[in-house]
């Protein structure tokens, strides 16, 4: 066992639900540590889940998600099916364990409206045209939650869309901005979300530069709103590059198997 490691009075501050008197100090410097255009240390792994057809782990901050996605396989129940196309299928869900007051394990409207939400961040990136009358499941599952976690969520399912060997136009990656003490910052963390004044989520396909999500909580001016978008997608880019380097550790390690 780990001997217990004492708390940052910062750390305290940020696990507890009390309010912190500053987000930001006067060095620009945000309660874990971070700068205001930082994101959160990132980990990710494809193919974590044989059972399903695709997979993905992701770590980012305090966030644990963890997706499996079945299919395409014939839709049901059948009303559900289109002639012309597949449909996905996705639930988002916290478990409860993922925040510090038990979660009920059945499915909240915030679960439900995610769900919602990260399903058409997601469908203009996959050929969905090539499965008629097929479905595309996707279970997000939130092991731990730390503000974020819809992007995270975006990011993570589009990985394990692209080992379930889904063909895509792009990968999709989310990440938000918002506004804490005045300033704009990148990847908000469950403390600077709920405490702060603003937060913009966006899903974004890198490739094709198109945003597949773009929501707002709080209040920004038109001048901020952009800064924070710019922002959200800079960390998309970067978060991008980690997408890449995850499914090639995967597939290039396959294929020097096949190889021997
Ligand atoms: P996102 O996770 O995309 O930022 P929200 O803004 O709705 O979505 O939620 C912010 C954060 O609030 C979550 O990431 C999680 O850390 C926390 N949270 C959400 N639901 C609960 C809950 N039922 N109990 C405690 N904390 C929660």
């Amino acid at each position: 066992m780990k001997a217990n490691k004492k708390k940052t009075k910062k750390e305290t501050e940020s696990l507890s639900n009390k309010k912190p008197e500053t987000l930001i100090d006067k060095k620009g410097i945000r309660l874990d540590g971070r700068k205001l255009d930082e994101l959160r240390p990132v980990k990710m792994e494809v193919g974590v889940l044989p059972n399903a057809d695709g997979s993905a782990y992701l770590e980012q901050g305090k966030n644990k998600i963890l997706v499996g996605v079945y299919g395409p396989k014939e839709a049901h129940p059948r009303h559900i099916a289109q002639q012309d196309r597949a449909v996905i299928q996705c639930r988002y869900h916290m478990a409860p364990f993922s925040v510090d007051e038990r979660k009920s394990p059945a499915p909240s409207r915030r679960d439900v409206e995610l769900s919602k939400v990260i399903r058409e961040a997601l469908e203009p990136a996959v050929f969905l045209e090539y499965y008629p009358k097929t479905s595309i499941q996707v279970y997000i599952e939130i092991l731990q939650a730390d503000g974020g976690t819809r992007c995270a969520g975006i990011t993570t399912a589009a990985l394990a869309l692209a080992d379930a060997g889904i063909p895509m136009r792009d990968l999709v990656v989310a990440c938000a901005a918002g506004k804490a003490d005045g300033k704009i910052i990148v990847d908000l963390m469950d403390t600077e979300d709920k405490v702060g004044d603003a937060d913009v989520p966006v899903a974004y396909m890198p490739n094709l530069d198109a945003v597949t999500l773009l929501q707002m909580d709080g209040n920004l001016t038109v001048d901020e709103f952009e800064t924070a978008l710019n922002m959200a997608i800079e960390g998309s880019k970067q978060l991008y590059a980690k997408q890449k380097e995850a499914l090639k550790l995967k597939y290039v390690a396959v294929e020097e198997v096949e190889e021997e």
